[in-house]
C-alpha cells in the first residue's frame, strides 16, 4: 500500500454454469462465461503482497439509491444491522435474529414499527409522493440537529447485548434501567444546554386534529394535507397561498341539489370575475366539470 490508498478487488467465480454450459463453446457469443472469472483469489491468503503491473481509471457517477416505498421501507427495518456503525454490534443484531424468519437484524417488531413510522408521518417528518416515502424539510432539519446515538441504530444492538448479558447473569437489570435513564438524562441537558436549532423550520399544525400538515404537489397544483390522513382519516386540507397554507379556507358545502349527468351535490360558488354574481359547480370535479348558473339562489339546470 502506497499513498496512504486502499485498494479493493473483486472476482466473480461460476460454481454452476447452468443453462451457460449450452455456450461454452461458442466462440462469438458474449453471453458466455464472464471473463472476470478468470481473476482467481483461491491462491492468496492473508498478508499476500503483489505488484502493481498496470492501473486504468474511469470517471462514472454514482447512483442514488431508490426511493423508499412503504414495503421497502418496512423490509429495510427488518435489516436495520446494514445502518450499524460499529462492527461488533452489527454482528450482535445480525446473531439475534439468527432463527427468525424474515428478519435479518432488525430494529423493533412489525407492530412498533408500523406506530413509530405512524408517528414519524403524523408529525410532519415523513410524507408520501405518489407510492414513494419521501423526508419533509422539518424531518431532514430535525435529523441534522440530533446527535448520532439518535441517528444510528447501534442502540438497540447495545441494548440488546445487555440483554445477553442480564439473560447469563453478568449483568442485573437495575444497572441496565439506571445507565438508560443516565443516558437519556445526559441528552436531555445536553439539548437544554445547546439547545436544538430548529428556529428554521416552519411547522403547521392541522387547526381539526393537531397534527403536522404537510406540503402536496398534486395533480391541480400544491396545497396542504394533515399528516394524519391515512392514519387518523382526518380530511383537513387547505390551498397553498405563497407555500404556506391557507387556514382562512373554508371548504365548500355540498347542497341538496344534485348534477344531472352525474348525481353528485353541487356546490355554490362565487364568480371570481363578477364578486356579485354565483353559479353552481359538481362536487364531482374534476371527473365532471358541468357547471349551473344560479337564479334566485337555485342551480338552474335547464337553459332555454
Ligand atoms: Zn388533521
Ligand atoms: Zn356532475
Amino acid at each position: 500500500m502506497r499513498f496512504g490508498y486502499e485498494y479493493g478487488a473483486r472476482s466473480i467465480v461460476t460454481t454452476d454454469l447452468g443453462w451457460k454450459t449450452l455456450y461454452q463453446n461458442d466462440a462469438n457469443n458474449d453471453d458466455g462465461v464472464e471473463d472476470i472469472a478468470d481473476l482467481n483469489f483461491d491462491n492468496l491468503n492473508e498478508g499476500c503482497k503483489g505488484e502493481c503491473l498496470s492501473a486504468d481509471w474511469k470517471k462514472l457517477e454514482t447512483k442514488p439509491k431508490a426511493l423508499y416505498t412503504m414495503d421497502s421501507l418496512l423490509n429495510d427495518l427488518t435489516r436495520v444491522a446494514n445502518y450499524v456503525l460499529d462492527p461488533n454490534l452489527k454482528k450482535v443484531l445480525i446473531d439475534k435474529d439468527k432463527n427468525k424468519e424474515g428478519e435479518h437484524g432488525g430494529i423493533g417488531t412489525p407492530a412498533t414499527r408500523d406506530e413509530i413510522l405512524k408517528g414519524l408521518f403524523e408529525r410532519g417528518f415523513l410524507s408520501m409522493k405518489g407510492k414513494t416515502v419521501i423526508s419533509t424539510e422539518k424531518g431532514r432539519a430535525f435529523y441534522d440537529v440530533l446527535p448520532d446515538s439518535a441517528k444510528y441504530p447501534d442502540m438497540t444492538a447495545l441494548w440488546h447485548q445487555k440483554f445477553l448479558e442480564i439473560e447469563n447473569g453478568i449483568l442485573n437489570k437495575e444497572d441496565l434501567i439506571n445507565s438508560v435513564i443516565q443516558f437519556i438524562t445526559d441528552e436531555v441537558s445536553q439539548i437544554k444546554l445547546k439547545g436544538l436549532n430548529l428556529s428554521h423550520i416552519k411547522a403547521y399544525i392541522c387547526p381539526k386534529c393537531g397534527s403536522a400538515l404537510s406540503q402536496i404537489n398534486g395533480k391541480y397544483g400544491l396545497f396542504w394535507l394533515c399528516n394524519a390522513y391515512k392514519t387518523k382519516g382526518c380530511d383537513a386540507r387547505f390551498p397553498d397561498k405563497n407555500n404556506t397554507p391557507d387556514l382562512t379556507y373554508i371548504r365548500p358545502v355540498i347542497s341538496e341539489y344534485k348534477c344531472h349527468l352525474c348525481s353528485s351535490g353541487l356546490i355554490k360558488r362565487r364568480s371570481k370575475k363578477n364578486p356579485k354574481l354565483f353559479f353552481w359547480s359538481c362536487s364531482n370535479y374534476p371527473n365532471c366539470k358541468q357547471l349551473y348558473p344560479d337564479v334566485m339562489g337555485k342551480p338552474k339546470f335547464k337553459i332555454d
